[in-house]
């Protein structure tokens, strides 16, 4: 192999850039970042970059001069098309780069607004530096921000407006926050510290119309008919994985571009990561499933680029996941879904708890908030039996450290 060209310069491309580095790969590799600047961390966007806690420095993967010592070539230019036939893609300045492997890592953009009044100014996603340098300005000045979904971007986001002095109001389909990612328990502690930061919630809640005055958005009306005052709306209800060159190049697509064990699409030049690949998840009963997190683009960049030289390994990391809400760091280690018995451990009062998240008799997924020790172990426990039963873990003092020791 010669040479690699990866497209999409976030998590999952950097990641088999500076990986092929690292195992010792000596071939050209072309990383093709269709957005502005150095190739930066996407998590605090709607955390601590939103909130001038850290600076735009400090969110590059690398400064510019790794990538010339290491010799990994930025391209500033988006990939339109891939010929997969002469191994060739081409870009929107016109030029074309060859490839030996082609490794897709394109993300995923936000799921839109789909009501009138969508396209109003002083309404936000959050997905690139560029959105959260536009809304960092305007969330220090509005009174009445209105957030669209209660996930977990919705949520940061609801977070740094309350500490900005904003009224927020949330609105969310679902009846509890983050259902979708946590427990019941999680979702309460979670609702309580929100609502003490003056958030309100409106749950069982869709968003109905956009109104606005002089072209920027002035309200809200919800589906149950009521008018929120709104300044400042952010939503966060999801995301589409960015397939089209894919699809457009006949890859295999199911909900992402579809992927084997080993990360390899359709085409055996061709591998995929990240937000945009959905591969057999061992967590998750071998079904196709596509992960968001950084630990998935990480991991997965990882192994890409280990198979590149040689040393292919089916793809079986242990998901795990984190959020940052006011002065709430939630971790969670595996994948809750189908969890139905579920066993706490700390003080949800204290706002320090973890939830053993059981399928049955067995552990699949531990969240833990202001409990760093118990991520760290819930981690390795997760990773290797023998299993935890609930009964073990409900025993009084029972602690997740001496357990794993
Ligand atoms: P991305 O990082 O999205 O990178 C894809 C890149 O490809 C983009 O730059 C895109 O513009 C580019 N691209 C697309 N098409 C083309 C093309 N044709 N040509 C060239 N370039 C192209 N995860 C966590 O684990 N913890 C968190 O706290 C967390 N917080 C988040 C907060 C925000 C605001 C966001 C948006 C995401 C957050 N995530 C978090 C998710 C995490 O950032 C993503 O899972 C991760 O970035 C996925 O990496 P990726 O490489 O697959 O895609």
């Amino acid at each position: 192999l010669d040479s690699v060209v990866i497209v999409g310069a976030g998590h999952g491309g950097v990641q088999v850039a500076i990986s092929l580095r690292q195992e010792g790969f000596r071939g050209r590799i072309v990383l093709v970042n269709d957005e502005p600047g150095l190739p930066y961390q996407r998590p605090p966007l709607s955390k601590a970059y939103l909130l001038g806690k850290i600076n735009a420095t400090a969110m590059l993967f690398r400064p510019e001069t790794f990538y010339a010592d290491q010799r990994i070539e930025l391209v500033h230019d988006r990939v339109a098309a891939i010929d997969r036939q002469n191994r060739r893609v081409m870009l929107d300045s016109g030029s074309a780069l060859d490839f030996g492997h082609l490794v897709l890592a394109t993300g995923a953009h936000n799921r839109p607004l789909n009501v009138p009044g969508s396209t109003l100014s002083g309404i936000f996603g959050i997905k690139t530096k560029a959105d959260a340098d536009l809304l960092s300005p305007l969330v220090k000045q509005a009174r009445n921000v209105v957030v669209i979904g209660a996930g977990f971007i919705g949520l940061e986001f609801a977070a740094v407006a309350a500490a900005e002095g904003a009224a927020v109001e949330v609105l969310e389909l679902g009846d509890r926050p983050m259902a979708r990612a946590v427990s019941p328990q999680m979702s309460e502690l979670f609702r309580a510290a929100h609502q003490g930061w003056g958030v309100k919630f409106n749950f069982r809640t869709g968003l109905a119309e956009l109104e606005g005055e002089d072209g920027k958005v002035s309200a809200v009306t919800t589906s149950d008919g009521r008018r929120l005052p709104a300044e400042l709306v952010v939503y966060g209800i999801g995301v589409i994985p960015n397939v089209q060159l894919a699809l457009e190049a006949g890859l295999d697509i199911d909900n992402g571009i579809r992927v084997n064990s080993s990360l390899l699409t359709s085409d055996p030049h061709i591998s995929a990561l990240g937000d945009v690949a959905a591969f057999p998840c061992v967590q998750n009963g071998e079904n196709l499933t596509r992960l968001e997190s950084v630990q998935n683009a990480v991991d997965q960049g990882k192994l890409i680029a280990a198979r590149l030289v040689g040393k292919p390994t089916p793809y079986t990391a242990l998901p795990w996941f984190w959020t940052d809400q006011g002065n709430l760091k939630l971790q969670i280690a595996g994948l809750s879904i189908g969890a139905d018995n579920y066993v706490t451990l700390g003080d949800a009062a204290a706002q320090q708890l973890s939830v053993l998240c059981f399928r049955g008799e067995e552990l699949i997924a531990v969240e833990s908030c202001n409990r760093p020790g118990d991520h760290v172990f819930a981690r390795k426990i997760l990773a290797r039996p023998p299993a935890l039963t609930p009964a073990a873990a409900a025993a009084p003092d029972f602690d997740l450290k001496a357990w794993e020791a």
